[in-house]
């Protein structure tokens, strides 16, 4: 699977919880993070955050670029959602297989909020 925004090959990552961990694909360039269907709100209680550097959110213009799906077939414009509460974090995700990219910052961003529920629950309603 490759990076949607810069086409970098996606590495695994580990993401601990206490009780589980979860791996995800993460582009070893941009430092976005896809995650499959149900796997944001699986981290939605983790207590770990310093695996994910605080990085700083890129800019607007660099958020509304479009991408496409990195997981399905004949890669479909991923969706764009902002954050209720906060218009900084802008997340993509696939209508299809309901795969969600953050951008660097907005996992860390999110997590801080406790917003990881809210924005799968977003995903869901939008989908
Ligand atoms: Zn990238
Ligand atoms: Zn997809």
């Amino acid at each position: 699977m490759n990076c949607p925004r810069c086409q970098t090959k996606l590495v695994l990552n580990r993401i601990n919880d206490i009780n589980s961990s979860i791996e995800v694909d993460e582009c070893p360039d941009c430092h976005g993070i896809w995650f499959d269907k149900d796997e944001l709100s699986q981290i939605e209680t983790i207590i770990e955050p310093t695996l994910i550097e605080i990085r700083k959110i890129p800019s607007k213009k660099d958020q509304y670029e479009k991408m496409n799906c990195p997981s399905c077939n004949n890669s479909p414009r991923l969706e764009k959602t902002v954050h209720p509460r906060d218009k900084k974090v802008i997340i993509d995700y696939c209508p299809y297989c309901k795969g969600i990219w953050l951008d660097k910052g907005e996992l860390e961003a999110i997590q801080k909020e406790n917003w990881i529920l809210t924005i799968a629950k977003l995903v869901k309603r939008l989908a």
